[in-house]
């Protein structure tokens, strides 16, 4: 099959990031079985999703892992020109899908080389490692970690996590940590204000720290110039309070995310604003006993991505695809968690991170082809050394 034909395949599951991908992995796993390679399947604890691993190439230290996410994110409320989960071929030199670019597009330039990578004569072996769950996030890639250092006796070195990047090697991400912090207060008419406490006051004072510690992190010299904005941010999408402008509140839930720069400490910040939480606690209880403030994970962390630019696998990258400039980007991905697993690890895939997650996304038909191109240099590269 050509990388067009698997992509069109692949396009057809509609899973969604949290539902059970089966239906692809199974696909996966039967396609690499056919072709004769050892597919080693994780099931999640219901038995609903499985991540897919598998090793071409001799059992020895030093290969490279090609990682990809088989989950989607969804289609509700976007307007689609044609079906999301068929692959469209418009005549203008684009494939229109639903993770078309992002990033199934990366597994069939994978899958569509397994014979290639097989006809070679590999020195160092190739992994693939299929995720799920990586759009509600990156959920799995911590195990997916676990489970290559559980399946293979051998150390691979490197990662290459294909998020499409036009074929450019990323060497740098932000880390994101999204959380939840409920306030719980007093209620009361609103004249009783010095003898209630206020969930809606207590949890702007709470806000207003998190700025506050977002502008001193930048005042401190926290700043990483290769991204933008060029420093940690905090910032609170979400608020519920309140009933009416007479009632002091007793409740109060913000959702905030933390999107760090690799030099940034995401869970030292958070410590400290749970400091802060302590103290306000103890301060407001004088006035209402039960007074609480209570914070707790959206989604776990996901560490930011550093590679060194002198790393050996940002040259052997920028060889792959031709590109030269490495770049950061500040979207996440499991490549924060390859890196802290130990693999060196870059982002580099087809298609742009421009026509991810909306209506009509596409890859264009040369990136495609490029990133098969991509893959086979990679087989040479590791047949020759
Ligand atoms: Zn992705």
């Amino acid at each position: 099959m050509t990388a067009t034909q698997i992509l069109a395949k692949l396009v057809s599951f509609p899973v969604l990031g949290g539902e059970s991908n089966l239906s692809i992995a199974n696909w996966i796993q039967t396609y690499l079985e056919s072709k004769g390679v050892k597919v080693y399947r994780f099931l999640n604890e219901e038995g609903t999703k499985a991540s897919i691993h598998c090793r071409i190439g001799p059992s020895i230290d030093g290969g490279v892992i090609l990682s990809g996410h088989m989950d989607v994110v969804p289609v509700k409320g976007q307007e689609w020109d044609t079906n999301p989960f068929e692959l469209i071929d418009k005549g203008d030199g684009n494939l229109y899908a639903r993770g078309s670019c992002d990033m199934k597009g990366f597994l069939a330039t994978c899958l569509a080389n397994v014979s290639e990578m097989q006809k070679a004569n590999l020195k160092k072996p190739i992994y693939f490692a299929f995720s799920f769950d990586e759009e509600i996030g990156c959920l799995e890639g911590e195990n997916m970690v676990n489970q290559i250092k559980a399946t293979f006796n051998e150390t691979p070195k490197y990662a290459l996590i294909g998020e499409p990047s036009l074929l450019l090697p990323i060497v740098g991400q932000k880390g994101i940590y999204v959380l939840k912090t409920v306030v719980t207060g007093s209620s009361g008419h609103s004249s009783r204000i010095r003898q209630e406490v206020s969930a809606i006051h207590e949890s702007a004072r709470l806000i207003l720290w998190l700025e506050n510690k977002m502008n001193q992190l930048v005042a401190n010299g926290h700043i990483d110039k290769r991204f933008n904005p060029s420093h940690t941010s905090i910032h609170i999408g979400r608020i519920e309070a309140g009933i009416a402008p007479n009632i002091i509140a007793d409740k109060a839930t913000f959702y905030w995310d933390v999107r760090v720069i690799p030099q940034d400490d995401v869970l030292h910040i958070v410590n400290e604003f749970r400091a802060f939480c302590d103290e306000l606690e103890l301060e407001k209880g004088k006035v209402f006993k039960d007074f609480k403030i209570r914070t707790t994970d959206e989604h776990p962390p996901v560490p930011a991505l550093n590679t060194d630019e002198s790393s050996p696998i940002v040259g052997l990258v920028k060889r792959i695809t031709g590109n030269n400039e490495a770049a950061t980007v500040s979207y996440a991905s499991e490549a924060g968690q390859f890196a802290e697993g130990g693999y060196e690890s870059v982002i580099c895939g087809p298609g742009s991170i421009a026509q991810a997650h909306r209506a009509n996304e596409y890859i264009s038909i040369d990136q495609l082809q490029n990133g098969v191109e991509m893959i086979r240099n990679l087989v040479r590269e590791l047949s020759s050394q």
